[in-house]
């Protein structure tokens, strides 16, 4: 699909792929971030266009956005409506922006709008706990909480949805067919949209050509959800749908989205085993089994943020292994787990 695929207009820096049939990308930087650019989306509908994520809150990606579109001729007031793949701020940031120069609609999954509420709440109530008091509960040493409790890098949360999206919902995009599909893991609510008039998936941060996307569990103790066993089941589910062609919102459009989500699959159900294998009859903390696994940076050279988040995503492994019967978290503090 990338192969047939130009380059249309632009006249700055930012230039839009045209997909054919009133589609477009645009590339939107993430500025500071390894991750590079969010892939927005446009299509065109009888209304308007409509965007596909909308690009990190940040003046550069602002700028990109705005030349990027008006290199096919659209201006941002001309959009319709935004739909968001998930809550994160490289693909949400930018929608209040957008909806307040155009009055366009802002629409995300329900499960994401309510995550946008809490972490608003959180916010106007600054007694509640920080990233610090996490990293406590985890077994880290002080010095490692106090660098959480000083900045605990949270992003300000996006603008609310004007409307919730539910699994099997029809985008209001007169004259097209564009499908909800819930893929909840990487966010509660993340969707990928089915463009059905091409048969090709919109798949956000859930499918991904060369990289995984990140699963957590938040807080690391959280009782009621298995984050990533959700995951897997998403991924299952969309192998399943049958569709190979994939708009991704990073990297590059591809082909073979059944073969791509099996792969990521095996991947993490290798984690699952290296993390079982960790386990012991001794109680461990969960901040021992993060040091213990295998990570793409040297655990000394991680930022804590960065600890923070490998935390979480072996909290969720973790989570799924207790589901399965092949891990025990003891009771008391610091989380600690056996086999
Ligand atoms: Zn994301
Ligand atoms: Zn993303």
């Amino acid at each position: 699909m990338a192969d047939s695929s130009s380059s249309a207009g632009g006249t700055g820096g930012v230039s839009a792929t045209d997909h054919g049939g009133g589609l477009w990308s645009v590339p939107v930087p993430i500025p500071g971030n390894p991750l590079g650019k969010t892939l927005v989306y446009v299509l065109e509908s009888e209304r308007g266009p409509v965007l596909i994520d909308a690009g990190w809150e940040h003046p550069e990606a602002w700028k990109a956005l705005k030349e990027g579109l008006g290199g096919i001729g659209v201006g941002v007031e001309d959009v319709y409506g935004v739909v968001v793949t998930h809550m994160h701020p490289d693909h949400a940031g930018l929608a209040g922006r957008i909806r307040e120069r155009s009055g366009a609609w802002v629409a995300m999954h329900r499960a994401d709008a309510d995550l946008i509420q809490k972490m608003r709440d959180d916010l106007a109530n600054p007694s509640g706990e920080n990233l610090g008091d996490w990293l406590a509960r985890a077994g880290a040493s002080p010095e490692e909480q106090a660098a959480l409790r000083r900045n605990d890098g949270r992003p300000d949360p996006p603008a609310r949805p004007d409307r919730l999206l539910e699994d099997g919902d029809l985008i209001d995009l007169p004259g097209r067919a564009l499908r909800t599909i819930w893929t909840p893991g990487h966010s509660p609510g993340h969707i990928c949209l089915h463009l059905e008039d091409r048969n090709l998936l919109f798949t956000g941060d859930h499918v991904l050509p060369e990289i995984t996307p990140h699963v957590g569990l938040y807080p690391y103790d959280r009782p009621d959800v298995d984050p990533l066993g959700g995951y897997i089941a998403s991924l299952q589910r969309t192998a399943e749908l049958g569709i190979e062609d994939a708009m991704p919102a990073h990297q590059y459009s591809f082909s073979g989205i059944p073969r791509r989500a099996k792969e990521i699959i095996e991947h993490h159900e290798e984690r699952l085993t290296e993390i079982r294998d960790l386990l012991t009859d001794e109680p461990q903390t969960l901040w021992t089994i993060a040091t213990r696994c295998v990570w793409s940076y040297a655990w000394e050279k991680m930022q804590p943020i960065s600890h923070h988040l490998a935390i979480g995503e072996t909290a969720a492994h973790l989570r799924t292994l207790e589901n399965r019967g092949h891990a025990r978290r003891t009771g008391g503090l610091p989380l600690s787990y056996t086999r």
